[in-house]
């Protein structure tokens, strides 16, 4: 069992919910960060036990005052795990302003706002991991999806130049990049577009379990990881080749 610290956002469901009770299974002091949806966040807390916290993480001062209050609650961060991530598409040529604006603020700006409040607690401990969550759209490209796939793509550059600045401090820094996992965004598309235009392109047959991000996730995190930095780890079912 570690006892480290971990934070995950996003962590009260979907993929980030599955990361969250990977790492507490691991041994990790998990925090699960949200941004809106109680009843969900207060469910999956009763399900699990691990702590909730409220916190919009698009926003640098509220990222602060809640890293500082997990800090508070657990202590020292020493795995992050950037998830929380929305959706908001449509073709460029009819994408407004705020769609494009909110996923950046969402997807890009939140590794700023919560990785820099924990780096250098990283740096002067000599020791911590930061995942991300990219997307295989971020790789590929997706139609509808020009906001979206510039904030996961982005995710990768944003790792691997951290991991450079890091690597010397013991820091590992890495992205997962999935594919189509049964979550309730992916569920969010029609059943018959799932059927006849995504599940057919999928190598494998089937969406991936959230699950199955989770333990990449964990391995990244884990002491056994400690080679792996600037890394995008692909689960997408052999969807796409980076
Ligand atoms: P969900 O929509 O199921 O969950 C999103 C989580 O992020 C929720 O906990 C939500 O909180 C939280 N969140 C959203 N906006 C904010 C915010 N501003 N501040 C704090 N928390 C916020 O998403 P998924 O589990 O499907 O996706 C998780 C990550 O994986 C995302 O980054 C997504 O882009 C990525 N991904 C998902 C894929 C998929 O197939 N599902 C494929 C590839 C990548 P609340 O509950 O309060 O709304």
């Amino acid at each position: 069992m570690t006892g480290r610290v971990a934070l995950v956002t996003g962590g009260t469901r979907g993929i980030g919910e599955a990361i969250s009770v990977a790492l507490k299974d691991a041994g990790y002091k998990v925090a699960a960060n949200y941004g809106g949806n109680d009843e969900k966040a207060k469910a999956f807390n009763e399900r699990t036990g691990i702590p909730v916290y409220k916190f919009d993480v698009s926003d640098f001062a509220a990222s602060e005052a809640g890293v500082k209050q997990v800090e508070g609650d657990l202590g020292p961060i020493d795995v992050l795990v950037n998830n929380a991530g929305i959706t908001r598409d449509a073709p460029f040529h009819r994408m407004k302003p705020e769609q494009w604006t909110e996923v950046i603020d969402t997807n890009v700006n939140s590794l700023f706002n919560l990785t820099r409040q924990v780096i250098d607690g990283m740096r002067s401990r000599s020791f911590g991991r930061i995942i991300s969550i990219s997307s295989v759209n971020g790789q590929k490209g997706q139609f509808g999806q020009t906001n979206y796939s510039a904030a996961k793509a982005a995710a990768i550059g944003f790792t691997r130049a951290l991991a450079a600045e890091a690597a010397g401090k013991g820091i590992t820094v890495n992205a997962v990049a999935p594919g189509y996992i049964a979550t309730e965004m992916v569920m969010a598309v029609p059943k018959e577009v799932l059927d006849s235009k995504i599940i057919p392109q999928i190598p494998v047959g089937r969406l991936g379990e959230a699950e199955e991000v989770a333990r990449c996730v964990a391995f990244l995190a884990s002491d056994e990881a400690g080679y792996f930095s600037g890394e995008t780890l692909n689960v997408n079912g052999g969807l796409y080749y980076a």
